[in-house]
C-alpha cells in the first residue's frame, strides 16, 4: 500500500501543536507495518535545509491560484527509518517567520496560501510519478484535496485507485472564507452545492472535506462522538450525514522521545521503580521557577498553547484563589496575548508561587513535565490532548476537564480501590477545577496514595502500536471499497 501524509506540520520539523506529534510519528508505525510510507509539508522559513541536507528535485511546476501562476519546487529528505518527507517549496507564500500567522495574528492570505499547498501537492504527485493508493490529510490547511479528487480531477486516471482521509485535529479551526474562494481555488461553481463545497453560501475548507473525503477521522472516539452531538462547532449536520463514515482513533505517544529515563534536557533520569531523580527535577524546575525549594509545596506544570480553549480562565482562578495554601504553578505558552497579560498579572501578584515563560522552549516543556507533581489541563474541549499522556509518563499526575481525549485517557483515582491515574472533574456539570485541586492536594500529601498513583499514572500506556491497526483497518476498507468502484466504473 502507498501512503501520502499531507499536512502543515510534523516533528522535527516544524510543530506548534499535537498535529505535529501525529503526522511525525505515525508514518513510522505504518512503515513497520510494511507499507510505503512518504509525508508532504510546506517548506516553511524555519525549516532549515543545511540541518536536514534538503536535496531539490530537478523540476520547476507550477499551479493556478485566482488569476495568479505560482511557481515552485519540491524539495526532500529520506529519514534514518527510511520514510521520504517532501517540502513544497515557494517564496511568496512559504518564506515567512511564522507557521500560520505573527504575534497571535493569522496571515491575510492564509486561504491563498493553502490552496496553493493542495493544489501543489497534487501536482508534486504527478511529477514524482507516486500513485498513492491513500492521501490522508490532516486539519484544515490540506481539506482541499479529497474535493479536488471528487471534482476537478475526478476523470484523471492517475488518482482512480487513490482514497482520502481526513482527519480532524481540532474541528475549532474550519479555515472558513466568502464563496469567491471557488474561483481561487479552481473549482466549478457547479459544485457549489450543500452536498459539496457550499456551507451556508461560504466556502468552507473542512466541510468540503467532510463531505467529500473517502473517510474522515478525528483523534479519540469520545471527540469523535460529541462533534457529532454538541461540539461540532457547526458541523454537527455535515457528521451527521456520513456517520458511518467517520472515525475515532486516539493518538499514541512517542514513548521513544518522551522517555524520563532517556531524557536528556531533564536534571535527572527516573523510572517508575526508582523514582529519586524526579526530586531532583522538582528541585531544578523549582529554582528555574524562582520559587522556593520545598518538597512540600504541591507544584503544578501547564505546557500549552495559550488558548481560550485551554482553560486558563479556570487556571487564573485557581491561582487567585490559592494563594494561601502551599502550592505553586509553572506555566509555558505561547499564543493569545490576551491571555499573557493576564497570566503576568497573577505572576507579578505572586512572584513566589507562579511562574510563567512565554515561548515555545521544547527543552523546558521537558523540565515542567518532569519536575511538576501535578499537571493541569482543564480544556473546554480537547479532541485528543497529548500532554495529559505525556505527564502521565514522567508520573506526573493529569488533573482535567472530562471532555473529548481526556476522558478516553484519564480516570478519577480511588485511593480505595487503588483504581484510576488523575483527577477529573466535569466543567459542564458545574464541577470546579479549584476543590479538584484541592483533593488531588489532599492524596498528594498521603505519601502512599501518591506513589500508589503515580504507579498507575506510569502503567497509563497509549501506544501508537495499538492505534495504527485502527488506520490500518481503516485504510484497509477504503481500498477494498475503491476496488468495487472501479470494476463498476
Ligand atoms: P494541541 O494540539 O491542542 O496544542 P496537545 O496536548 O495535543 O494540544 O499537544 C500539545 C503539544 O505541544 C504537546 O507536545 C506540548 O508539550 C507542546 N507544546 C505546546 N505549547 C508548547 C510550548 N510553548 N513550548 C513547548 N511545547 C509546547
Amino acid at each position: 500500500m502507498n501512503i501520502l501524509m499531507v499536512a502543515s506540520e510534523c516533528v522535527p520539523f516544524v510543530k506548534a501543536g499535537g498535529l505535529a506529534d501525529v503526522v511525525g510519528t505515525l508514518p513510522r508505525y505504518l512503515k513497520n507495518l510494511g507499507y510505503d510510507v512518504r509525508v508532504i509539508l510546506p517548506k516553511y522559513q524555519s525549516i532549515d535545509g543545511k540541518k536536514y541536507d534538503l536535496q531539490t528535485l530537478p523540476y520547476r511546476l507550477q499551479v493556478r491560484v485566482g488569476k495568479d501562476t505560482e511557481f515552485f519546487r519540491v524539495k526532500y529528505y529520506v529519514s534514518e527509518d527510511d520514510i521520504t518527507y517532501y517540502f513544497i517549496e515557494n517564496m511568496r507564500f512559504f518564506n515567512r517567520p511564522g507557521i500560520y500567522g505573527m504575534d497571535g495574528l493569522d496571515y491575510p492570505d492564509n486561504r491563498e496560501r493553502y490552496i496553493f499547498f493542495c493544489r501543489a501537492v497534487l501536482e508534486s504527485l504527478k511529477a514524482l510519478m507516486f500513485r498513492p493508493d491513500i492521501i490522508h490529510c490532516h486539519d484544515w490547511q490540506t481539506a482541499l484535496i479529497p474535493s479536488y479528487l471528487k471534482t476537478v480531477f475526478r476523470d484523471d486516471g492517475f488518482f482512480w485507485n487513490t482514497s482520502t482521509v481526513f482527519t480532524i485535529h481540532n474541528i475549532a479551526y474550519q479555515g472558513q472564507f466568502p464563496a469567491d474562494t471557488i474561483d481561487m481555488a479552481g473549482f466549478s461553481w457547479a459544485d457549489f452545492t450543500p452536498d459539496k463545497l457550499e456551507f451556508y453560501n461560504n466556502f468552507n475548507f473542512m466541510k468540503c472535506a467532510i463531505c467529500l473525503s473517502d473517510a474522515v477521522s478525528t483523534v479519540s472516539p469520545t471527540y469523535a462522538k460529541e462533534i457529532k452531538e454538541f461540539n461540532g462547532k457547526g458541523m454537527e449536520i455535515v457528521l451527521n450525514s456520513r456517520p458511518d463514515d467517520i472515525y475515532g482513533i486516539l493518538n499514541g505517544l512517542d514513548y521513544d522521545y518522551w522517555n524520563p529515563l532517556t531524557d536528556r534536557e531533564i536534571a535527572a533520569n527516573y523510572f517508575q521503580d526508582d523514582i529519586s531523580g524526579k526530586k531532583l527535577c522538582k528541585m531544578e524546575l523549582q529554582k528555574l521557577c524562582g520559587f522556593d525549594i520545598d518538597e512540600n509545596a504541591y507544584l503544578l506544570g501547564c505546557v500549552s498553547r495559550l488558548d481560550n480553549q485551554k482553560g486558563f480562565d479556570i487556571i487564573l482562578d485557581a491561582m487567585y484563589l490559592l494563594d494561601d495554601k502551599n502550592v505553586q504553578f509553572v506555566v509555558l505558552g505561547s499564543g493569545d496575548a490576551t491571555i499573557k497579560r493576564y497570566l503576568v498579572e497573577a505572576k507579578n501578584k505572586y512572584p513566589k508561587s507562579v511562574a510563567v515563560f512565554f515561548d515555545y522552549n521544547e527543552s523546558l516543556a521537558h523540565k515542567i513535565y518532569a519536575g511538576s507533581d501535578a499537571y493541569m489541563m482543564p480544556s473546554k474541549f480537547e479532541p485528543c490532548g497529548l500532554s495529559q499522556m505525556i505527564a502521565l509518563t514522567y508520573g506526573t499526575i493529569p488533573i482535567v476537564n472530562r471532555t473529548g481525549g481526556l476522558s478516553d485517557t484519564i480516570k478519577y483515582y480511588v485511593p480505595e480501590s487503588n483504581e484510576g491515574n488523575g483527577f477529573v472533574f466535569n466543567i459542564t456539570y458545574g464541577d470546579n477545577f479549584v476543590q479538584t485541586i484541592l483533593k488531588s492536594e489532599v492524596v498528594f500529601r498521603n505519601k502512599k496514595q501518591w506513589k500508589a498513583l503515580m504507579n498507575n499514572a506510569f502503567n497509563s500506556k497509549f501506544t501508537w502500536e495499538d492505534s495504527v491497526l485502527h488506520y490500518q483497518t481503516m485504510y484497509l476498507n477504503l481500498i477494498e471499497k475503491k476496488e468495487y468502484e472501479i470494476v463498476y466504473r
